[in-house]
């Protein structure tokens, strides 16, 4: 799915080369390769939009690929979760769901036509030998011991490895390459280690484990994977995705690195999301302050403001943080659009209205979306005893507030124009309990037939009408642009935001938001846009969290130039 004509890149570049000089017979066949070792995250997002769009641009296919060769970390539920959020972002991989796990015959198979070719070797240096034997970037490595060993003795040990007779981590299966290549990666890497671990898929069929660098670029050429797109870290791991595919013999997809996305605020790193949900910092992987796609659906943002976000910020070659407000942009401008208005009051302050008959109920017409008149209008009811904001009012009101204060008159939106005639405290602790006002019956609707025009108009409730619940505040999950820069002595999580998430407990709603349906997306005037929680609200008693604030930093910035306003 893809929403706009698509940008320029250098990846379309590589392909648009391909096709020109007949490559792959003039096919595209991309993947999106999750490891099932945790939620799907916004640079998901990105490389899912990549992938597919890149697919779907060129008429060819993207294929889910699940990379789970890793059985210590992988779980059903990721599997779950990852296809409900790439359906969810829009995407659509046919039949083409595979798992690297399906492979590991055929990769054992792979391996043993490296054997036999004299070029993989079973090695009896323990990890930390191996690693000591690799050398540094500036110090070449050692050969193992090992190396030497002829293919029948390698057929044989390999096979007893496979079979179960060695201790895990005592014996591995290595590429024979250079201990002495410039690229460390190319040292004799390591191809297969004895694990023994139950895989969710393949259960305790194995008892080796091929690593990344054997499965990964193996799975693409089983899959006819023209293009294995992947990010920047992986630059120097081509070298050897190519040496394997070389020895083998077989289809060789193109690796293209691009720059990872980084988001202002928060970060990207799975082990490190594992941890907030794990140590409880956060309230589950779809916590709405999380960086998760399932965290943005919660929290009210819409699959195609992530994919025009994605869009927006492009492939590059470098790493880069990209600013939290450029997402929230993307979604204001689809919200504006599309979101129903409503009115809700977070922390109430009663009116009573003097001279409103009590008991009397009037329903008064209110514009659903000023943006698109083809939303109508809805009755709202009001009557004598109302509920503002509480920091709509101040008893002493300094210069420039324009509010409700004693004297003053207002417009009450869609309703009346007010003037506070007193107020009413609690006798212990003077705290204003009651404000009360009379209002002028000629200004019905919002408008004065004098045409005059208070300088300040309040959003309200009935307060007899009402409907109560909670209200969820968030702000960003992390104080710093960068979470990952450090105070000497203090890991990331002391980063975290402490007021990341606000309760409000008791705000009250205009009556038809008691029965909003989870998942929809409201504007409530004046104060943002507010998504109905799918997992805690009820009917009655429903619960909104605030999708964003109304106001656009990104705008301004992008207006002004200027990034410190
Ligand atoms: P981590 O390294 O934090 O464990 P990962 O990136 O290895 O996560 P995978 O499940 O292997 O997680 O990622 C699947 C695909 O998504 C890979 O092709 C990877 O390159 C891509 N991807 C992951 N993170 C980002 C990101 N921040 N920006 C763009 N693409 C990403
Ligand atoms: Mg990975």
């Amino acid at each position: 799915m893809t929403d706009t004509k698509p940008k320029d890149n250098f990846i379309r570049d590589i392909i648009n080369k391909d096709l020109q000089a007949g490559k792959n017979q003039g096919r595209v066949q991309t993947r999106f390769p999750p490891e099932p070792n945790g939620y799907l995250h916004i640079g998901h997002a990105k490389s899912i939009c990549l992938n597919f769009g890149l697919a779907a641009d060129y008429k060819g296919k993207c294929n889910l690929r699940f990379d789970d060769t890793n059985p210590e970390t992988e779980e059903p539920d990721y599997v779950r979760s990852i296809k409900e959020d790439v359906r969810w972002l829009g995407f659509d991989w046919e039949d083409r769901e595979f798992y690297a796990s399906d492979y590991f015959e055929r990769l054992y198979g792979f391996a043993l036509d490296l054997v036999k070719k004299g070029a993989a070797y079973v090695c009896d240096l323990t990890a930390e030998q191996v690693s000591e034997y690799r050398g540094t970037l500036t110090k070449p490595g050692k050969d193992s011991p090992w190396r030497g060993r002829s293919v029948e003795e390698n057929l044989d040990l390999f096979a007893r490895m496979r079979a179960g007779e060695f201790p895990d981590g005592s014996k591995s299966l290595r590429a024979k390459i250079d201990m002495a290549d410039p690229n460390p990666l190319l040292r004799d890497p390591v191809l297969y280690r004895v694990r023994r671990a139950h895989h969710y898929r393949t259960g305790d069929a194995w008892c080796i484990y091929p690593t990344y660098d054997w499965a990964h670029g193996q799975s693409d050429s089983i899959e006819g994977i023209t293009h294995s797109i992947c990010t920047l870290e992986f630059e120097v791991h081509r070298p050897l995705y190519d040496w394997c595919l070389v020895q083998l013999g077989v289809h060789r997809p193109q690796q293209i690195e691009f720059a990872r996305l980084s988001l202002s605020h928060t970060v990207l790193s799975k082990r490190k999301l594992l941890t907030l949900v794990k140590e409880k910092y956060v309230d589950g992987w779809d916590d709405p302050r999380m960086p998760t796609i399932s965290a943005y659906r919660r929290r009210g943002y819409t699959p195609a403001s992530l994919r025009r976000f994605c869009d927006e910020i492009g492939v590059a070659k470098a790493n880069s943080i990209v600013d939290a407000a450029v997402l929230e942009h993307s979604l204001r401008e689809e919200l504006n659009r599309t979101a129903p208005r409503a009115m809700a009051v977070l922390r109430p302050l009663k009116v009573v209205l003097t001279n409103y008959p009590e008991g009397r109920t009037e329903e008064l017409d209110c514009v659903n979306n000023p943006e698109d008149p083809s939303q109508g209008t809805r009755k709202v009811p009001f009557a004598n005893v109302l509920y503002i904001e509480r920091d709509d009012f101040l008893e002493n009101p300094p210069k420039k507030f324009f509010r409700l204060s004693p004297g003053r008159e207002v417009r009450l939106r869609y309703a009346y124009f007010i003037t506070c005639t007193g107020v009413v405290k609690d006798p212990a602790t003077g705290e204003i309990v009651e404000v009360r006002c009379t209002y002028d019956p000629a200004t019905r609707g919002g408008d004065a037939p004098d045409h005059r025009s208070p300088k300040a108009t309040l959003h309200w409730v009935s307060a007899a009408h009402a409907v109560p619940g909670e209200v969820r505040l968030y702000d960003t999950l992390f104080t710093k642009r960068d979470p990952n820069e450090l105070e000497e002595g203090f890991d990331w999580t002391s980063n975290l935001n402490p007021k990341s998430l606000e309760t409000i407990p008791e705000a009250r709603f205009e009556p038809a938001l008691a029965g909003a349906a989870p998942g929809s997306r409201w504007q409530f005037e004046r104060l943002g846009y507010f998504c109905v929680d799918i997992r805690d609200s009820r009917p009655g008693r429903p619960v909104f969290n605030r999708t964003v604030t109304l106001r656009d930093t990104w705008a301004r910035i992008q207006k002004s130039g200027k990034e410190n306003e």
